[in-house]
């Protein structure tokens, strides 16, 4: 039996385990399918107070990690399968794991969106990718296209032209929603094209290996073909709710809906992050997130001591 359980270990799990073990609760993370979460698959971060020249992603997180072990936090990996919510204690199960816990704090973050095209999913691995930082290594000398017009795009972009020969920016609108100064890296990146508006009609793999889109002027129908080895997706993200559909309140995209800091409509289930955020989806914002989550866990749990 848990005091807190808190499904996900990106930058809302681990922050909330932080507060949660130093306030001596003794929490227990469930890694979930992506551990670590969208941090661990980025690259440089610039915008996390406190720290002047950067932090790689993936060192921001293993620190946090560190700091939430250290003061007491128990880590068990696999995915959670189903979450009982009718009663005290709550039961999670995670692979043949039944975990019961007195508090659950819901961190599980979103994942990343794919455009739906016919064998997109088939060729994860094979030419397609969600993941600039885990498999930009593979397309070492070879063109590639990155899909998407906000700051992911724009970052994967840059990032890629390190180990591409040629980068293209695939985008349906002339208009970015990135910010200027990430927009303006990438079009002073030489390796870059921007080709735009466009969007992704089929992806070319005749035998099971991307080599290329076919490509739709969104304005005047017109199509075109880019000899490309691998498509990076950066369209965003979709909340990872499944589990919780019917017994937490959600908006219509899957996004949960969290009241007063963290609190959601069962007493005890208390939510942070990017399941919850859809407008603000920062590192800094999930971390404050995971916090109020784990404050409010603390201070249910000081006022249901049966
Ligand atoms: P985003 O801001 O929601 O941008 C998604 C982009 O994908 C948009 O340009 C959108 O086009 C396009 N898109 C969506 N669905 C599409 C579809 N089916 N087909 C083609 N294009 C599609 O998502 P994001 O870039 O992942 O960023 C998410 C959040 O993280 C933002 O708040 C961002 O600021 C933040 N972030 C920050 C940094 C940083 O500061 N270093 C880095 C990465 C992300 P439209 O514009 O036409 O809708």
């Amino acid at each position: 039996m848990y005091n807190v359980t808190i499904i996900g270990s990106g930058c809302a799990g681990l922050t909330a385990a932080i507060y949660a073990a130093r306030a001596d609760l003794k929490p227990l993370v469930l890694d979930g399918h992506e551990p670590g979460g969208q941090l661990s698959l980025t690259t440089h971060v610039e915008n996390f107070p406190g720290f002047p020249d950067g932090i790689m992603g993936p060192e921001l997180i293993e620190n946090m990690r560190k700091q939430a072990a250290k003061f007491g936090t128990e880590f068990r990996s696999g995915s959670v399968s189903e979450v009982d919510l009718s009663k005290r204690p709550f039961k999670i199960t995670a692979g043949k794991e039944v975990y019961e816990t007195q508090a659950l704090i819901v961190a599980a973050g979103a994942s990343a969106r794919l455009l739906g095209l016919p064998g997109e999913k088939e060729l994860i691995g094979r030419g397609v990718s969600t993941c600039a930082t885990c498999d930009g290594y593979f397309f070492r000398t070879k063109p590639i296209a990155v899909v998407g017009g906000g700051d992911s795009a724009m970052e994967e972009a840059n990032f890629l032209t390190r180990h591409a020969s040629k980068v293209y920016v695939i985008h349906r609108r002339d208009e970015f929603r990135a910010s200027k100064i990430m927009i303006d890296r990438a079009k002073a990146n030489p390796k870059v094209e921007f080709v735009t508006p466009y969007v992704v009609e089929q992806i070319l793999a005749p035998e099971g290996l991307v080599n290329g889109l076919r490509l739709r002027h969104v304005n005047s129908g017109e199509h075109k073909e880019l000899s490309i080895d691998g498509m990076f997706v950066a369209i965003g993200h979709d909340p990872n709710s499944v589990l919780f559909r019917g017994k937490l309140h959600m908006d219509e995209n899957g996004y949960l809906i969290a009241d007063h800091g963290s609190l959601s409509n069962i007493p005890g289930v208390f939510i942070a992050g990017d399941v919850q955020d859809h407008r603000y989806r920062q590192a800094v914002t999930a971390a404050g997130s995971g916090c109020m989550a784990a404050l409010d866990a603390e201070k249910f749990l000081a006022e249901h001591k049966d």
